[in-house]
């Protein structure tokens, strides 16, 4: 294997078909970008929406695609961290004023554009005052802390980029963002900052995504039926209403 090769580069290698449908790569027990450069010989697997490992990194990778859809609509917007969750995802936020559910339908709304975008989660690394420079040039109080809590000083720190949004992230990622094909906002709690409520109120929005637009409606319609009871389908339920859990 050549110096460099990618795990995409094997996917194409095996068949166009593999390459199109591939979200992430598994070497040595670790989820990896497949656009990562494999160190060495060693144990691969490409992963495509066949296996349930891969559904998480989309649900993260989902996280950014909520992000970057506020940062465009409500630049003033300072980021927490956006995990998956179980049942789907979820990103927190500091803004003084609430987001309405006016504000999900429209960040729903741009999520659908950027995703038609297809913008790579590209990964950069930066040294790690500059990246702190930058957040806190931006008021980010929250990535300052997350860079300064998991690395340590003269180590690079890894940025991804999904167009003009930047997230302190180790990923992996899937590709790029029109690789997300289903997904829905659901509701907003609030959380204080670090669980302490001395410390600023966030805003938790919630989310969920899958590989179809299939599996979206039937777990939408499940989620109705058991908070509202109506059972409603995705498109009429106003479960993003609903207080949170
Ligand atoms: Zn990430």
């Amino acid at each position: 294997m050549p110096k460099g090769t990618t795990a995409l580069d094997v996917a194409k290698s095996i068949s166009p078909r593999l390459a199109d449908a591939a979200l992430v790569a598994k070497t040595n027990g670790d989820l990896i970008d497949l656009t990562r450069p494999l160190e060495k010989d060693t144990d691969l697997r490409i992963l495509t929406e066949k296996d349930p490992e891969a559904l998480e990194v989309y649900r993260h990778s989902s996280a950014h695609l909520l992000a970057a859809a506020v940062l465009e609509l409500f630049p003033e917007t300072k980021l927490g961290h956006g995990p998956a969750t179980d049942s789907g995802f979820f990103y927190d936020f500091y803004r003084p004023t609430p987001f309405t559910p006016e504000d999900l339908e429209k960040i729903e709304k741009k999520m659908q554009e950027l995703a038609q975008q297809n913008i790579p989660y590209a990964r950069e690394f930066l040294p790690r005052d500059e990246g702190l420079r930058k957040f806190k040039g931006e008021g980010d109080f929250m990535k300052c802390h997350f860079i300064e809590q998991f690395t340590k000083p003269d180590e690079k720190i890894s940025i991804y980029k999904t167009g003009n949004f930047l997230d302190f992230c180790r990923g992996p990622h899937i590709p790029s963002t029109g690789k997300i094909k289903a997904f829905k906002l659901l509701n907003i709690a609030g959380a204080y900052w670090l669980g302490d409520e001395k410390n600023p109120q966030l805003q938790r929005i919630y989310g969920t995504s899958f590989f179809s637009k299939k599996d979206l409606d039937k777990t939408s319609a499940s989620l109705c039926r058991s908070k509202c009871g109506t059972g409603s389908s995705s498109a009429s339920c106003g479960i993003r209403r609903h207080p949170a859990p």
